[in-house]
Parts: structure tokens; C-alpha cells; sequence
């Protein structure tokens, strides 16, 4: 026991690092996983109005459907008053229902 060089635990290996390996692992690292905070909260707006339609399409896409909290960040109480007032919107021809995609 003199040589002890490849020792998966004491060495930093090459395949467990950041860069790609040889066997094809991910090449980048999992992400940092980042509080995303409510925007809705952050201006202190208590209820959403569905008038406000410029604001409202922030939250939703450019074919129409309203974005989910997961991308938007947007705590559950603004999400659903979200969802009512564009489908109050769409209802009033303000938001689209679908867009024609090509
Ligand atoms: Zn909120």
C-alpha cells in the first residue's frame, strides 16, 4: 500500500466535475434554486383589477394562456385573482382567448 491515486472520495475526479465527462453526464451544474417573489406583493396591490389589462398581460403568453405561478413567481392568492380577472378580460374581448399560431 504505497500508491493510492485514484481514490474516488479523497480526489476531486474528473467525471464528478462540472465540466462533461466521458460518459456523457449533464454538462452544467443543477441550478441554484432562487425564491422567486411575488410581483403582485412586491407593488402592495391588495386586488387586481380587471380593467387594468396592460398590467394583466404580464401574466399572460402571447398565445393567450395565463402563465403559471411556477414561471411567474407569483404567490397563490394573486394567482387566482389573476385567473379570474383575465378570464374576465377575455370574456370582454381586453385578452385573447387563443392566438392563431403558424
Ligand atoms: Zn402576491
Amino acid at each position: 500500500m504505497t500508491e493510492e491515486t485514484s481514490k474516488p472520495e479523497s480526489t476531486p475526479s474528473p467525471t464528478t466535475g462540472s465540466t462533461v465527462g466521458p460518459k456523457g453526464k449533464r454538462p452544467f451544474k443543477r441550478r441554484e434554486i432562487r425564491r422567486k417573489v411575488c410581483r403582485l406583493c412586491a407593488d402592495k396591490i391588495d386586488s387586481i383589477d380587471y380593467k387594468n389589462t396592460q398590467y394583466l398581460r404580464n401574466f399572460v403568453m402571447e398565445s393567450g394562456k395565463i402563465l403559471s405561478r411556477r414561471i411567474t413567481g407569483t404567490c397563490a392568492k394573486h394567482q387566482r385573482q389573476i385567473c379570474t380577472a383575465v378570464k374576465r378580460d377575455r370574456n370582454l374581448a381586453l385578452l385573447p382567448y387563443t392566438t392563431r399560431v403558424k
